[in-house]
Order: structure tokens, then C-alpha cells, then sequence
């Protein structure tokens, strides 16, 4: 099969196309073929080598929409032929198939396209995590997604939106904006604009959000404390440097500051996590917005565009 492996840490030119040997399942694993891969900006900060050492070769990524080709040993849960997508592999995601325990697979019904599929692993999974496990979203609640437009924003504001909160999403574009409006948030911002926070607050007459799901903690962290309800939660998901903060900020309001890894869910989380998106997706109030498709073989340039502003939903990848 055609897979992308990195040999040394480096820039975008370290992902190299190559043929590789099939993979083949064990016990309780599964193979699945894939038809579109799910590009994350976790996949560029390990290809460069901050986040420490890596067993190389490696094919890098975790999320796949793809078919079920072959079953090994004791797995009842899945058949040969069945749609799923993952959110996580053995082998890894940038590849014709992939290797998976049959935890890291989930169904992914009749409508939902094989590109959808592969947005579903990080990006939402990561909306889930923040909004419900960390941050305890409810009903009624304000909640501001900073950074919307793209893979897990979008994911954000579908989930709060089904959920039942008032959704106030930023976007750095027009189109970006448009998509956000277009996924449920009740009102959108543009969190390059110098006077949007005040716009925020006069939306919520003075009294600030609920909460925040933050994609860029080290512009925004600061702000966020100052744009929050009393009781106010910011859940860092996103963050590329340091910020100076003003600790009164959290005081005064009895606000809390959550970190928020996926890397950190459990095996019981992601249970009850994958439940619930397989559940949206099926009763349709999930749809994952997929923005760019390239082919496998130009994943060194998907791993540039996705560092890039103007976010617009998912960049998927083609075997
Ligand atoms: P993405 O598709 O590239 O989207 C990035 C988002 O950040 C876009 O909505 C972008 O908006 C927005 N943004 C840019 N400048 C901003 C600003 N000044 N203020 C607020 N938002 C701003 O990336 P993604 O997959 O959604 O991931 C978002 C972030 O979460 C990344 O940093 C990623 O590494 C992180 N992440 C963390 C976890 C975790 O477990 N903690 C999991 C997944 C992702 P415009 O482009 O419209 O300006």
C-alpha cells in the first residue's frame, strides 16, 4: 500500500510518500480501507518534533472514514464491509489502510460521507471533551467558541448548538463567519476586529459568557477572563505560547481555568464520547463541514495550509 512516513523530525518536506507492506489484523483488531484521512494541526507539532521522542519510521495521524476490509480473530463488533470512521490507529493514518483495535473504530452511518467520517476523530471528540466533560455545558448556558471556523470549532458550535446554548462563534474571515453562522451559532464575531469583545458583551447584556472554548490561549487567555460571567469557565483546547494574565480577573468572578487534552480522556470517556457522536451523526445533528480535500501524496502541503488563517471546516486527505 501507499502510506506517508516520516524518517527524522523536520519540516513538511520529512513527509514522504512511499510503499509499504499491508498491514494484516491480530486478535481483536481490524483492517480497514481507507477512502479519506482527517488532517490535524497535532500531526505538524509531532512531525517537528516538539512533542519529544518518536519510534521512526512513522505514518503520522489517527483519524480515517473508511470500509472494513478484514477481521481478525474474536471481533464481533464488525464485519467485513462495514462503513466506520477511527480515532485512533495502530499503524497510523496516512495510509491506503489502516490497522485498528477494535476500540479505535466506530460506525459511521449510511449518510454520512467517508470525508465526514474523517473529521470526526480529534476535532470532534475534542468539541465533546471540552464542552461537556470539562467545561459542563448546560442548556441555557452562553457559551463563546473562540476560533470556530475550523475543525474543532465547527464541531463546537454543532454540538452546543444541539445541546441547547446560546452559541456566539468567531471566525477570522467573511466566509469563515458564514460557515459558523451556518453551523447554529446565534451570533458570530470576528476576533481580528478591535471592538468585538465589547460587541460580546453588549450581546449578553453586560453579564459576560457562561463559558469559552479557547483555540489560541496565548493571544486570547488574558481577554477571556474579562469577558466572563461570574462563575465563568475557560477551557484551553488550543494554545501556541505564553500569556501574561491577571489572576483578579479569575477572583472576581469565581472563574476557573481548564487545560483540556484529548490525549488525557480515558478509555471510559471516549466510550461515552464516541456514544454520543455516533448518536449526532446519526440522528443528524452533527455534519461535519469539510473545507479542502488534497490527494495522500500532497500531505506536506495540507500540513502548511492547516497552520494558516482563514480556517473553513476540515482538510481531508485521498488515498
Ligand atoms: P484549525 O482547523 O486550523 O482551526 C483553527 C481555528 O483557530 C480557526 O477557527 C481560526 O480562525 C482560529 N483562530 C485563528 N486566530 C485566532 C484568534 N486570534 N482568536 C481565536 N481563534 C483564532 O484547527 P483545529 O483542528 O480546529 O484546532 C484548533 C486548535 O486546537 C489548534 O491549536 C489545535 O492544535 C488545538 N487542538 C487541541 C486539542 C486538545 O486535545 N487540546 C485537540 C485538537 C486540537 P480563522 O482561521 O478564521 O482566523
Amino acid at each position: 500500500m501507499k502510506a506517508i512516513r516520516v524518517h527524522q523530525f523536520g519540516g513538511p518536506e520529512v513527509l514522504k510518500f512511499e510503499e509499504v507492506p499491508d498491514p494484516r489484523p491480530g486478535s481483536g483488531q481490524v483492517l480497514v480501507g481507507v477512502r479519506a484521512i482527517g488532517v490535524n494541526p497535532v500531526e505538524t507539532y509531532v512531525r517537528s518534533g516538539i512533542y519529544g521522542p518518536k519510534q521512526f519510521p512513522y505514518i503520522p495521524g489517527t483519524d480515517v472514514g473508511g470500509v472494513v476490509e478484514e477481521v481478525g480473530q474474536n471481533v464481533k463488533q464488525f464485519k467485513k464491509g462495514d462503513r466506520v470512521y477511527t480515532n485512533s490507529t495502530v499503524t497510523g493514518a496516512y495510509a491506503q489502510k489502516v490497522l485498528c483495535e477494535i476500540s479505535q473504530v466506530h460506525p459511521l452511518p449510511e449518510k454520512v460521507s467517508f470525508e465526514q467520517g474523517a473529521a470526526m476523530g480529534v476535532p470532534y471528540a475534542t468539541a465533546y471533551r471540552a464542552l461537556f466533560l470539562r467545561g459542563q455545558i448546560r442548556a441555557g448556558e452562553t457559551v463563546l467558541i473562540h476560533g470556530a471556523s475550523g475543525g474543532v470549532g465547527t464541531a463546537a458550535v454543532q454540538l452546543a448548538h444541539a445541546h441547547g446554548a446560546v452559541v456566539i462563534g468567531t471566525g477570522g474571515t467573511e466566509e469563515g463567519r458564514k460557515l459558523v453562522k451556518k453551523q447554529g451559532a446565534d451570533h458570530v464575531l470576528d476576533h481580528h476586529s478591535p471592538g468585538y469583545l465589547k460587541q460580546l458583551m453588549a450581546l449578553t447584556d453586560n453579564r459576560g459568557v457562561d463559558a469559552i472554548i479557547e483555540m489560541l490561549a496565548n493571544v486570547n487567555l488574558a481577554k477571556d477572563l474579562t469577558v466572563l460571567a461570574k462563575h465563568g469557565r475557560v477551557v484551553v483546547v488550543g494554545n501556541r505560547g505564553s500569556i501574561e494574565i491577571n489572576p483578579r480577573d479569575t477572583m472576581s468572578r469565581d472563574a476557573s481555568i481548564l487545560g483540556m487534552s484529548l490525549m488525557n480522556a480515558t478509555e471510559a470517556e471516549l466510550k461515552q464520547i464516541h456514544a454520543g457522536l455516533v448518536a449526532g451523526l446519526a440522528n443528524g445533528t452533527l455534519a461535519p463541514v469539510i473545507g479542502r480535500e488534497m490527494p495522500l501524496s500532497g500531505a506536506a502541503e495540507a500540513h502548511e495550509q492547516i497552520l494558516k488563517p482563514g480556517s473553513h471546516g476540515k482538510i481531508v486527505l485521498k488515498p
